[in-house]
């Protein structure tokens, strides 16, 4: 296709704004799939996304679009997660496209996750078409919202599209505006090729699937390519493009975006970011480097059955070889026994890899207390990276720690600002900024990552009944007076309970999880003490008092199903379990005894 009858988009907006509905509707007015075939939130494939409904990978699909003035054009939309989580895989495909549709709810308004994204957007300098979304339901407001977009992001709304995704109102316009609005992509067709390797995933038939953005010049099936970042080389097997179902075509040129596959055997040897290139004749002008997505928080996975240890490490390394920015590594817990040490983008990253894990792999998970990573600099001028609390080394010749921190945006109709103030504040937070547009606000806060990777959005969602919305970036690290806080249960430390916490909210913190752990800790037949320590030094202490004999002698009789029945039940219960020393401590304790409330 020539370069000026192509456009590269992807859609930007915030979750639930109606993105994925709205793709589906391109695809449909394109007649790119056949009606018969067309299910709802065709891009968002795997089931936990449509579970959660938010997709995860950045997928793409080309459209055949007839426009107007009867010219064909050839429309590759990139769709781009909205989860703050994956901002980074936002950056890296809306390199790879010219424009952006930024989609709106005229319901709502302009969101954290719009003001993020759209961002993104204008950083790698996209034309920006507003779009304001869902104008056939009864609270759709459009001049409010267009003056949001104006006055909050400070782009121009006047010529935005109303539509409805849902109904099909204004897609046509849609279409005419990608085409009329959006810039043709550039690239030199007589160039040595250079392609941008935006994403990869694994195809348990085809192997590593690249999807790559032509810059210059052409690729074809057959070719000899090489990956400029680490010199290897490979064999094109296939070529093709996503509609949104691959298809297989010979050749790709400048502006044009697709697939190839090269019996690449792991995610892992693709380098997002990356330069593609002939192995003969290349070009040795490598595109600026993209950052690796690095994981920010940071916890434990055991199984709940530690005969399933090797089940797991299977389990971990196949979704590893999928994607490049989960990392692992072997870890031993006195408590636990052996189980990986795994890093996350965020929360959501942590939730869906252990869902699937317990979901897909069938394994039962004892998850330990997320941690961000800190810094901790050494006496002796070294400084080391702590990713788990229960390798804080001797404090004794610790000079000094550096924690993480976000600056974080919060909209927030105004009713609920109060609780907003509160919360950050709470969680020592710094702020920075406070704005109106309309009703609502706009808070700034500086926050340590480590107040924020926990419960942070789920507080924040409930004392705003929801109708707030977060987003963050990562800022730097700064020294602070943190210590590590270990539970002792029946005097035995708990690893896997162990957090850092600061000087300051320790007691506080250590009372709530002693608290909370009396409650989720079932009696047992002695007395336990559960006490919160920093460094030898109790700090608080609940006891758990013992079950009265006689109250086991409670099925004694009755007939001999029900009993089996019962023990049966407290066997599976059992399982969920794991013994401390002589203590049963069940899997939720680990989580639960963390949430602040
Ligand atoms: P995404 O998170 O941005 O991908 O949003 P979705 O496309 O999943 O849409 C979120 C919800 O809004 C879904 O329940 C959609 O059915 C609904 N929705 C999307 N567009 C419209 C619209 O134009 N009108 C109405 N009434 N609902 C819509
Ligand atoms: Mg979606």
């Amino acid at each position: 296709t020539e370069l000026t009858h192509i456009r590269n988009f992807s859609i930007v907006a915030h979750i639930d704004h109606g993105k994925s509905t709205l793709a589906d509707r391109l695809i449909q007015d394109t007649n790119t799939v056949a009606d018969r075939d067309m299910k709802e939130q065709l891009l968002d494939s795997m089931d936990i996304e449509r579970e959660r409904g938010i997709t995860i990978k950045a997928n793409t699909v080309r459209l055949d679009y007839t426009a107007d003035n009867g010219e064909h054009y050839v429309l590759n939309l990139i769709d781009t997660p909205g989860h703050v989580d994956f901002a980074y895989e936002v950056s890296r495909s809306m390199r790879a496209v010219e424009g952006s549709l930024l989609v709106v709810d005229s319901t709502q308004g302009v969101e954290a996750q719009t003001l993020a994204n759209v961002y993104q957007a204008i950083d790698a300098d996209h034309e920006i078409v507003p779009v304001l979304n869902k104008i056939d339901l009864p609270a759709s407001d459009v001049d409010r919202v267009a003056e949001q977009i104006e006055d909050v992001i400070g782009i121009d709304a006047s010529g935005a599209i109303q539509v409805s995704a849902k109904t099909g109102v204004g897609i046509h316009e849609v279409l005419e505006s990608i085409v009329h609005h959006l810039p043709a992509p550039t690239g030199n067709p007589d160039a040595p090729l250079k392609a941008m390797l935006v994403d990869s995933w694994y195809d348990a038939y085809l192997g590593v699937i690249v999807l790559v953005r032509i810059m210059d010049g052409h690729l074809k099936k057959g070719d000899r390519i090489k990956f400029l970042s680490n010199g290897t080389t490979h064999h094109v097997d296939r070529i093709g493009v996503f509609r949104p179902a691959m298809q297989n075509i010979d050749v790709l040129g400048p502006g044009e975006i697709g697939f190839l596959t090269a019996s690449i055997k792991q995610v892992r040897d693709t380098r997002v970011g990356d330069t593609i290139t002939h192995e003969k004749k290349g070009t040795e002008d490598a595109l600026p480097g993209f950052k690796p997505a690095q994981p920010v928080v940071f916890c434990g996975l055991f199984p709940v059955d530690s005969a399933e240890f090797e089940d797991l490490r299977d389990a971990i390394e196949k979704l590893a070889l999928n994607d490049a920015s989960f990392s692992y590594e072997m870890e031993t817990s006195a408590a636990l026994g052996f189980g990986f040490r795994c890093g996350f983008l965020g929360l959501l990253h942590l939730e869906v890899i252990r869902d699937r894990i317990e979901r897909e792999y069938n394994i039962d998970l004892i998850t330990t207390a997320p941690s961000v990573i800190y810094h901790i600099y050494m006496k002796d001028g070294e400084m080391i990276e702590l990713h788990n609390p229960a390798d804080m080394p001797d404090l004794s010749k610790v000079d000094h720690l550096e924690e993480p921190r976000i600056k974080a945006t919060i909209l927030v109709p105004d009713d609920y600002l109060g609780d907003v103030l509160k919360l950050c504040q709470d969680r020592r937070g710094i702020q920075l900024d406070l704005t109106y547009a309309g009703s609502r606000a706009m808070v700034v806060y500086d926050l340590p990552l480590n107040e924020v990777v926990f419960d942070f959005y789920d507080r924040l969602k409930s004392v705003t009944k929801g109708y707030a919305s977060f987003d963050y970036q990562m800022t730097g690290y700064r020294e602070d007076n943190l210590v590590k806080m270990q539970v002792l249960v029946n005097d035995e430390p708990v690893d896997a309970l162990s957090t850092m916490v600061h000087r300051d909210r320790a007691e506080m913190r250590g009372r709530a999880m002693c608290e909370k752990l009396k409650d989720l800790i079932p009696r047992h037949m002695f007395k336990i003490p559960i006490q919160a320590a920093i460094g030898g030094k109790v700090i608080a202490r609940e006891t758990l008092s013992a079950l009265r004999k006689d109250v086991t002698a409670k099925c004694y009789g009755g007939d001999a199903t029900r009993k089996r029945k019962l023990l049966d039940k407290q066997k599976a219960g059992k399982k969920k379990m794991r013994q401390f020393g002589k203590v049963d401590i069940p899997q939720e304790a680990f989580i639960s005894a963390l949430k602040m409330d």
